[in-house]
């Protein structure tokens, strides 16, 4: 008698919908702008004030009135960036200016000091200039009162400047998801330790930590649990208590020492347990009182392919980013290509442009066991089921997952 799964497989987009109605969004913490990298705006920001505040030399120079038409002006100091005294420019005078500093009382215009020849106490000045020259006035960058970001904004370097020179030292985000990181299995060993016999190195720990902090959570890896139900079942109820996400790997498909969905069927509700896809099929999403629990199957390519799918969408919209989506590009096959005509496949691949198309080249061999497939891949070749042979030169999906090369 063939063994059945008791999960129907669903289909990719049913497992996304229902994970994404089971993702909620964190609550919004202030963070100082040097740990802001990467967060989410929760806010609107408004400018309270204008940038510049005042008006201010974009040159380095003097400043006149620009209706002077006298050559030799006397010079009455010198006002620099950041200081402002009580000099007063009128017709016949100037005031020495270096850039970013305010404009003295009565100037309207900054002549550059490649235009001028300076000499005991007196400027010649060798051109003629129109009110508003090289000056900044306020708020020609910022209006106070401008919306500079938007919430949903991801905070890049530009951003966390923009903050900063509005004045404020803490943006508002939304909290990141802390992610609680397990690998089951008898046969893992640590990395750095020799292995027993019938061990193999556990790297779902690591990938998946990896993959958990790009998509902008925090890892808290919790170690490997051996294949045995208190062991796995010990971890997930002290997991549940202070993480938002769970995350394990391993255990979840026919084999008699698949443990995860028996224990999360006992301590919360399984949604789905099996998704029409290769790599990935078993995996699994539960939920235990309102946390996520995502059980990826223990192949590491299979892992990070449904981590890719499934789980970085959700800590995505958790930190409120309404944009995770990957962009999705046509790209020409540079080879034939061999693929499940029953499940979508995600082969991994390197797309590049190539006489101005994009072109896609696989990395090899497609095991999901085969980490390397995923090495020097910018793309998943998204490949719906069908006719299980594309020839070179045929047209299909890719997700891009990080940008294209030369
Ligand atoms: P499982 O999903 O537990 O049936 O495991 C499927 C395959 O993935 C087996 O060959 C496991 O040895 C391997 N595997 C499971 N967990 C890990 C891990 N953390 N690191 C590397 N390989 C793993
Ligand atoms: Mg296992």
């Amino acid at each position: 008698m063939p063994v059945d799964s008791p999960y129907p497989l669903v289909s990719i987009e049913h497992a996304l919908t229902t994970i994404l109605a089971r993702s909620p969004v964190l609550p919004v913490i202030r963070v100082p702008l040097a740990q802001a990298l990467g967060g989410v705006l929760a806010a609107d920001v408004v400018a309270p004030a204008p940038v510049p505040p005042f008006p201010a030399a974009a040159k380095d120079g003097y400043a006149v009135v620009a209706g002077d038409a006298t050559r030799h002006r006397r010079l009455l100091g010198e006002q620099m960036a950041g200081h402002v005294g009580h000099l007063r420019v009128e017709p016949g005078s100037a005031v020495r200016i270096t850039t970013g500093a305010a404009l003295p009382a009565g100037a309207d215009a900054v002549v550059m000091v490649e235009y001028t020849t300076e000499r005991e106490g007196w400027v010649e000045i060798e051109t003629t200039v129109a009110p508003g020259a090289d000056i900044r006035p306020v708020g020609q960058d910022i209006a106070a009162g401008q919306r500079v970001l938007e919430r949903g904004t991801v905070l890049g370097a530009a951003e966390i400047g923009l903050l900063a020179a509005v004045g404020l030292a803490e943006a508002p985000v939304h909290r990141r998801p802390r992610v609680a990181l397990l690998s089951t299995g008898d046969e893992l060993g640590e990395p750095g330790e020799p292995l027993a016999a019938g061990q193999i190195y556990d790297s779902n720990r690591f990938s998946l930590a990896a993959a958990v902090s790009l998509a902008g959570g925090v890892p808290h890896p919790l170690g490997i649990a051996v294949d045995a139900h208190e062991a796995v079942e010990s971890f997930l109820v002290q997991a549940v208590a202070d993480h938002d996400a769970i995350l394990t790997s391993g255990g979840v498909s026919m084999g008699k020492l698949d443990l995860l969905k028996p224990i999360l069927e006992a301590h919360g509700e399984v949604h789905f347990g099996r998704v029409v896809m290769k790599p990935g099929k078993p995996v699994t999403f539960a939920t235990i009182g309102d946390k996520p629990v995502f059980a990826l199957p223990g192949f590491p390519v299979s892992a990070l392919v449904a981590f890719e799918l499934f789980v970085r969408p959700a800590l995505r919209t958790m930190q409120g980013d309404a944009h995770w989506q990957r962009p999705r590009l046509q790209v020409t096959l540079a080879h034939e290509v061999e693929h499940d005509a029953r499940r979508t496949e995600f082969q991994r691949a390197a797309v590049y442009v190539d006489k101005g198309r994009f072109v896609a080249r696989t990395t090899g061999a497609q095991g999901s066991g085969r980490l390397l497939s995923l090495v020097g891949a910018n793309a998943l070749l998204e490949l719906a089921p069908g006719e299980p042979l594309l020839p070179a030169g045929a047209e299909v999906t890719a997700l891009l997952l990080q940008p294209i090369g030369a």
